[in-house]
């Protein structure tokens, strides 16, 4: 009898432990790519004004790279989470203006910048698709001649990924890898 009660204790603990990572683990089998936050493959449409381009590891100012892509949308688009995961509002002040971070299940997060508006609040729940925020010009995408767009960034465990490069549903992993190491620029 103590026996069997030293077996099914232990057991018994690890229920709720294992129980939600069983869940993650089925989720991320279902969700192994990331939906489009605007737009689509076939019709998304990179920034490009006279502050830069769009593309992931353009140049900005001070020699920084950009570490996310932007995509091109008139203000007030609404913005869809590209995995289900946790919504964290952004706290830190540094030119990503009013913007969501999303973390997944596979400890991926997802960066959603300049945006005019968050429709989700911190700590809340997102299934992938779901309208996160709607496109704005906070942060340093201030200025006139910047086009609207959504900053839009990957990172797994810290290293920012090109979203373009496989990750996005229907993009190809390009044959590249390995990226010098450059300061992030924010917009
Ligand atoms: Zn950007």
């Amino acid at each position: 009898m103590t026996r069997l009660v030293a077996w099914l204790l232990p057991a018994a603990l690890l229920v709720p432990v294992v129980t939600p990572l069983w869940g993650r683990w089925q989720l991320a089998c279902r969700e192994p790519t990331f939906t489009w936050p605007i737009g689509g493959l076939s019709d998304y449409v990179l920034r490009a004004d006279a502050y830069g381009s769009g593309a992931f590891g353009s140049r900005r100012r001070g020699g920084r790279s950009h570490n996310g892509i932007d995509l091109a949308a008139p203000i007030g688009t609404p913005v869809r989470a590209a995995k289900s995961g946790t919504a964290r509002h952004g706290r830190q002040r540094d030119g990503m203006g009013t913007y969501l971070e999303v973390h997944h299940h596979d400890g991926s997060v997802a960066l959603y910048g300049h945006l005019s508006r968050m429709v989700v609040a911190d700590g809340q729940w997102v299934s992938r698709g779901q309208v996160i925020g709607l496109v704005g010009k906070s942060g340093n995408a201030r200025p006139r001649r910047i086009h609207p767009h959504l900053h839009f960034e990957l990172r797994l465990r810290g290293v920012p990924l090109d979203p373009l490069d496989g990750y996005l549903d229907g993009t190809e992993v390009s044959r590249s890898s390995g990226r010098p190491a450059a300061r992030s620029a924010k917009t």
